[in-house]
């Protein structure tokens, strides 16, 4: 058990990387005042992965708790808004190949109520609209290419995320964290002591000197330097439930008008995303190196981009899909590419950063910095990483996308939990969706209106169609007074990029 006093804590961090310094950030502002001293070790000659530019709309609480407003980091690095993302090519069913998953407001409590409505009668065959897009305004605000952020006057707040240059935000937070106290070393760690029970005791640098701690964070990327080499915490592989292990990033010019939204598109072997910065296009493809080369990859997303001859270089990158065992085990914690991936398609590994630093200081600051809580902390990081990985296995399982190999293994992939299995016949056979997923509590990694999405976005709906006369309880709402509600609300929005010249 660690128990030393708060004030003589010295703490460790690993990487500057974006998990390193939103790290450092965190544990700073909370922790600083008690005397803890926090240090960032950092190799300049390996460097930072460099992408991940799409959040949820977590990380806006994160630069509260930072006390950074908007107008102060967006800018900074190149940032827009993100209403959701809008998914292109995941279903081949006509009228259904593209959808918009947005993120929870609570103005959607006006409208959605009869998305779910109809759900369930045009799973039993009668002919009712439920795609998604119609009942959200966010996907509205999307379409038309707005901020969401309302007139001062229009009482309803919308759930947001963000759209960043990954290095840009790195460098902003390093010199917010320095800002805070943190020290910052630069120097590569070449081996790692242990203690004789099995701590790790301090980091050997290639600069000569040694670093102990009495709290290591592990934040080094997919090397794992301390959690999976050190320490030998296990990696458990999710590459049977999630076939990409590779990407390829090329960045385009700005496109106007500007985006509010991701857009996530199919391709042969995977998906290529779309991030809209200020002042140019993130673009990568995400696919499986057992069904394509990198080649056959980059040239595949240069004609999408139409950057064919153009002599922009392209960026490779490897991914490790899965997550250890322990997030936390002995005197370290892994945040960030260390602990674990599930692949961008949510845009979640930034969230799952957060959410371990946010859960870690809780559970450090109520059992006075011992591990006693080590195995529930554990466990609770676990099933949401299995939560968001069954999430995510739904769009590849569920997909009609049939053209190539990758996509009909995708389709026939055995491998999905019995969660996952559950929810999918609880659909089929007319079941409310929002009663399943509260059953099954996983309303916490993706809420009821998530997974109605996806399955009625894709079109999925067991019988066939028959007409409904007006007068049946089918039509218990009046989808024309949905769509006024929403067009109306959306006039109190500005269009994104007048509102980011305006205001940021
Ligand atoms: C293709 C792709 C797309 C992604 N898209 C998204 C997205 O849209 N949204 C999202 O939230 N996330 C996304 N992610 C994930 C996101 O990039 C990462 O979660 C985020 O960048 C944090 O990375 P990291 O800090 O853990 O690791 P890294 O950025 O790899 O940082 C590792 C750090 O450790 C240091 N280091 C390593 N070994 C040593 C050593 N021996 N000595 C000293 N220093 C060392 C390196 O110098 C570096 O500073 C994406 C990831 C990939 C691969």
């Amino acid at each position: 058990m660690h128990t030393a006093k708060i004030a003589n804590k010295q703490i460790v961090i690993l990487g500057g990387g974006t998990a390193g310094w939103m790290t450092a950030n965190l544990m700073a502002v909370k922790w600083q005042k008690s005397g803890i001293k926090i240090t960032l070790v950092e190799s300049p000659a390996i460097g930072p992965i460099g992408v991940g530019e799409g959040s949820t709309p977590q990380l806006k609480s994160f630069f509260d708790q930072l006390g950074i407003a908007e107008r102060e980091w967006m800018p900074a690095c190149h940032a827009t808004y993100k209403n959701g993302i809008r998914f292109n090519g995941w279903s081949s069913r006509k009228g259904f190949e593209s959808y918009f998953h947005p993120f929870a407001s609570r103005i959607d409590a006006f409208s959605a109520p009869a998305l779910f409505y109809n759900s369930i009668h045009r799973r039993n065959g009668l002919n009712v609209d439920c795609h998604p897009d119609r009942f959200y305004l966010s996907a509205k605000l999307a379409e038309q290419h707005k901020t969401p952020i309302p007139e001062h006057n229009f009482p309803f707040p919308i759930g947001y995320g963000y759209h960043f240059d990954a290095h840009l935000l790195g460098q902003f937070l390093s010199t917010k964290a320095k800002a805070l106290g943190v020290q910052h070393i630069q120097a590569k760690v070449v081996n790692v002591g242990m203690q004789t029970n099995g701590d790790i005791a301090h980091l050997q640098l290639d600069n000569g000197s040694k670093i102990s701690a009495d709290i290591f964070v592990d934040c080094s990327g997919f090397n794992g330097v301390l959690i999976q080499k050190a320490l030998k915490v296990p990696f458990v592989s999710f590459k049977e439930n999630l076939f990409n292990d590779s990407a390829v990033a090329i960045p385009s010019p700005v496109s106007q008008p500007l985006r509010s939204q991701t857009i996530s598109t199919t391709m042969k072997y995977g998906w290529a995303w779309d991030i809209p910065l200020t002042n140019r296009v993130g673009n990568g493809y995400v696919y499986s190196a057992e069904h394509c080369t990198a080649e056959q990859a980059e040239i595949e997303l240069r004609k999408k981009l139409n950057l064919l001859d153009s002599d922009v270089e392209a960026r490779h990158l490897k991914m490790k899909i899965g997550r250890v065992e322990k997030h936390w085990h002995r005197n370290c914690l892994a945040v960030g590419l260390s602990q674990g991936f599930i692949e961008p398609l949510e845009a979640t590994a930034l969230h799952f950063v957060q959410e371990t630093i946010e859960r870690f200081i809780e559970v450090n600051e109520k059992n006075h910095f011992s591990d006693n809580n080590q195995d529930e902390f554990n466990q609770q990081l676990n099933q949401r990483f299995e939560g968001i990985r069954d999430y995510i296995v739904a769009h590849y399982r569920l997909s009609s996308r049939d053209d190539t190999d990758y996509w009909r293994e995708n389709s026939a992939n055995p491998n999905i939990s019995n969660q996952l299995k559950h929810i999918v016949k609880g659909w089929m056979t007319g079941e409310d969706i929002s009663q399943i997923i509260q059953q099954a509590k996983i309303q916490s990694y993706y809420p009821p209106f998530s997974w109605l999405c996806i399955l009625a976005g894709y079109g999925i709906f067991p019988k066939q169609l028959t007409d409904v006369p007006q007068d049946n309880p089918a039509h218990k709402y009046d989808l024309d007074y949905v769509d006024d509600f929403i067009q109306r609300s959306s006039l109190n929005f500005k269009d994104h990029k007048t509102f980011l010249d305006l205001h940021l």
